[in-house]
């Protein structure tokens, strides 16, 4: 089977009690049925705790004031030091890695959710490269697996990959340029005319198209106060969403109160424009976490059409996320860390998309709610 995951995947190490927001705390850890069965069956004092500290129910481990009922005080696990690693469930043997699971293909990234994970995913103004392996794994073979539609759609995320990292374009401009080749696209999916895709990715990486699409976003500029009002509505949305960490939504109120709030509209327009040149040389963050997006995402769309709502999840998060930064970098008195980014970054992911129900709640929303669509999305970037 064929292995895919970021170059840097082999560099992460899990720093445990160093961690500064532990992975073991501030949500439910669901155990798989194997896992179970052995915590069933182990034996011994260890084995009548374990028991007791799982919500059989629910199977998930018991919490205690939120931390995993196994965490001690010094931040280890008591079953990882007591019974061994190999006693592990998977989702604690496997995080921060995710899965995505294709017929023959499982494409490992590293979850933006652990800040561990997020120094490394940011860390680096290289451009982000992903190596392929096979391994002696056994073949796949998946009922009704739409192979030829996989194909396209990596075919596709190999150009989406190209424009994210084109660095003589602006961010903005990448971001518009690929939702709108998406929005084309996805009408080509939905008619099923996939033969096009070749012919329209040849035209798309012609030059005169990226002059058309310059002309044609010009026309989105210019719309101060629509940006800034799509911006907020757009945050908005995440209150929407299951709240896993209490303080989260207290850090998005507060901030939501300072740009859309407190500032004018002249001001606000001076920060993010002040903002953008502070942060100039660490604007490939941005596009990092494009790349990091559409990377562990995209192609998930063979399971249900819906290319476009995989980017525009992508867009609509990294533009949340700067906007955060521009709210934090103004509480800050206008510094702003790389410590401060991760902060930022792996909340927002373990708030938003590490919890199914809530990737779920964007993605429809993406897909369903006026404010997600290509138009409204190229006024809150281009604007
Ligand atoms: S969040 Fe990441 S670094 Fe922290 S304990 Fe979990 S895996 Fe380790």
């Amino acid at each position: 089977m064929e292995y895919t995951y970021p170059k840097f995947f082999y560099d992460f190490q899990c720093t445990a009690s160093e961690c500064s927001d532990t992975c073991c705390a501030g949500w439910g850890i669901a155990i798989d049925p194997v896992s179970l069965k052995k915590y069933k069956k182990y034996e011994g004092d260890f084995g009548n705790r374990l028991r007791n500290s799982i919500n059989w129910k629910e199977k998930t481990f018991e919490q205690y004031e939120g931390r995993c009922a196994f965490l001690n005080e010094e931040n280890l696990c008591d079953i990882y030091t007591e019974a061994g690693s190999h006693m592990l469930c998977k989702t604690c043997t496997r995080y921060p890695r995710h899965y995505e699971e294709y017929e023959n293909l499982r494409e490992i990234s590293l979850s933006l959710s652990c800040p561990t994970a997020a120094e490394l995913i940011l860390g680096s103004d290289e451009k982000m490269m992903f190596v392929s392996e096979y391994r002696e794994t056994p073949e796949e073979e998946y009922k009704d697996f739409d192979f030829f539609l996989f194909t396209k759609l990596q075919e596709i995320r190999d150009y989406l990959y190209e424009v994210i990292q084109n660095r003589e374009l602006s961010i903005e401009f990448r971001m518009a340029l690929v939702l709108a080749v998406m929005h084309d696209l996805q009408s080509r999916i939905d008619r099923k005319h996939l033969y096009a895709v070749d012919e329209l990715l040849e035209r798309y990486r012609k030059s005169a198209f990226l002059n058309t699409a310059k002309k044609k976003f010009e026309g989105y500029t210019g719309q101060g106060v629509e940006r800034r009002l799509q911006l907020r509505k757009m945050w908005n949305r995440l209150y929407r969403l299951e709240v896993l960490k209490p303080t989260w939504t207290k850090f998005l109120k507060k901030q939501e109160n300072r740009l859309y709030r407190e500032l004018s509209q002249e001001e606000y327009e001076e920060a993010c424009a002040e903002f953008a040149s502070y942060y100039k040389d660490k604007e490939y963050e941005y596009e990092q976490l494009l790349m990091y997006f559409v990377f562990t995402y995209f192609c998930g769309a063979v399971y249900d059409e819906d290319a476009f709502s995989k980017v525009k999840l992508a867009v609509v998060s990294t533009i949340l996320i700067r906007e955060l930064d521009l709210a934090v970098w103004l509480e800050k008195g206008k510094k702003f860390t790389f410590e401060d980014q991760i902060e930022i970054v792996h909340s927002y992911a373990r708030e938003v998309e590490h919890s199914d129900p809530n990737l779920e709640a964007m993605e429809y929303m993406m897909a369903e709610e006026e404010i997600f669509t290509l138009e409204k999305l190229l006024t809150g970037i281009l604007g």
